[in-house]
């Protein structure tokens, strides 16, 4: 369905040049769902552009669903953009329409006819779960719901490859899980090739069949994602697999704690930067009548700092109110248990 011949994207720059993909060669099957990994700044985002055309490589060719979409362009690559569709980060739906008129969109642009538009849109509504909410605006919804809507949409045009930019990258756990779920499903019920981008190892683990590691502009290792996970080789893949392995344990030491405290909330709070909890806890204990007991804390590095997590167990009084006052703090709050 796709095949990436030595492509190269190279941007120019002060210094010269960034080679932003560097000699990549892939071949992805009809029906496969392929997850491309790797940290900011290894070439993702450039790569999966270059798929629908959004980028153009400075050498090599990419084919996509029948269309040398290296080479089109107009008329001809707006009818490849018909088979090829994307989803992203921030959903980039249409603020001022609804549900249905953001799905219809596509539709209306490609001259559907109002009859045959609706009943499309109904029929999606039904595929990504969201009866009821047909009339909402996107400001009303929830980001696992705007993220529905955003594949909603990007299958109106029944492509045959949808691309994922990071599709799950500010959804919180649970949610991600969700969308995951209807991933698989659609690439089922639909038969459609999946294309996702991530720097997280678990969505990889949990969907893909096989997986690219992206490094410096180069696929690094790739192969199934099996294979991969038993016996990783570069430097780089060894890392995306001990993450999931602590993130595993993370999750068996919460279940532990949340049977270990039988009254009270346990609260997950996620800060940027070393201490930046500090003012947040003193604050919270200082102002409620409550008790405050912190379970465990990690500063993970990331690209641009650090980022912390923070479990905490809160009890008395003035919980409710306690939890509503994290809630409006800038941090990250995800309730465990209420
Ligand atoms: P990723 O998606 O893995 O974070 P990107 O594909 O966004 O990586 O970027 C790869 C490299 O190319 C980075 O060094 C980035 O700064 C550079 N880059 C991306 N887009 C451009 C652009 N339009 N102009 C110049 N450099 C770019």
């Amino acid at each position: 369905m796709i095949h990436i011949n030595r492509v190269k994207k190279i941007y120019p720059s002060k210094n010269g040049e960034v080679r932003a993909v560097d000699s990549v060669d892939l071949e992805i099957n009809q029906g496969e769902i392929f997850g491309i990994i790797g940290y900011s700044g290894a070439g993702k985002s450039t790569l999966i552009r270059m798929l629908n055309g959004l980028e153009i490589p400075t050498e090599g060719s990419v084919t996509v669903a029948g269309y040398e979409v290296s080479k089109i362009k107009g008329k001809k690559l707006r009818q490849a953009r018909q088979e090829i569709s994307m989803i992203f980060q921030h959903f980039n739906l249409l603020w001022s329409r609804t549900v249905k008129e953001n799905i219809s969109f596509p539709l209306e642009i490609a001259g559907v006819k109002k009859l045959d538009r609706d009943k499309k849109v109904d029929e999606l509504i039904k595929l990504v779960g969201l009866e009821g909410r047909e009339n909402a605006y996107p400001s009303q919804l929830s980001g696992g719901q705007k993220q529905r809507v955003g594949i909603a949409r990007a299958l109106a045009s029944d492509p045959k490859v949808l691309l994922c930019d990071e599709a799950t990258s500010a959804l919180d756990p649970q949610t991600t899980d969700a969308i995951l779920d209807l991933l698989v499903d659609i690439n089922k019920r639909l038969g459609l090739t999946i294309v996702l981008i991530t720097h997280e190892m678990h969505v990889i683990r949990k969907i893909c069949h096989r997986v690219a590691v992206m490094e410096n502009g180069k696929v690094v290792e790739s192969g199934p994602v099996i294979n991969v996970f038993k016996h990783p080789e570069a430097e780089i893949t060894k890392r995306f697999v001990q993450q999931v392995i602590e993130l595993e344990e993370t999750k068996d030491t919460i279940e532990h704690i949340v049977a270990h405290y039988t009254s009270g909330s346990i609260v997950m709070l996620g800060f940027v930067g070393e201490n930046a909890e500090q003012p947040i806890i003193t604050k919270l204990i200082r102002s409620f009548d409550i008790t405050v007991n912190i379970i465990q804390g990690k500063i993970s590095p990331t690209q641009n700092g650090s980022y912390g997590t923070l479990y905490i167990h809160l009890d008395g009084e003035q919980k409710d109110q306690a939890l509503q006052f994290l809630q409006s703090q800038e941090i990250s709050v995800e309730v465990i248990k209420k």
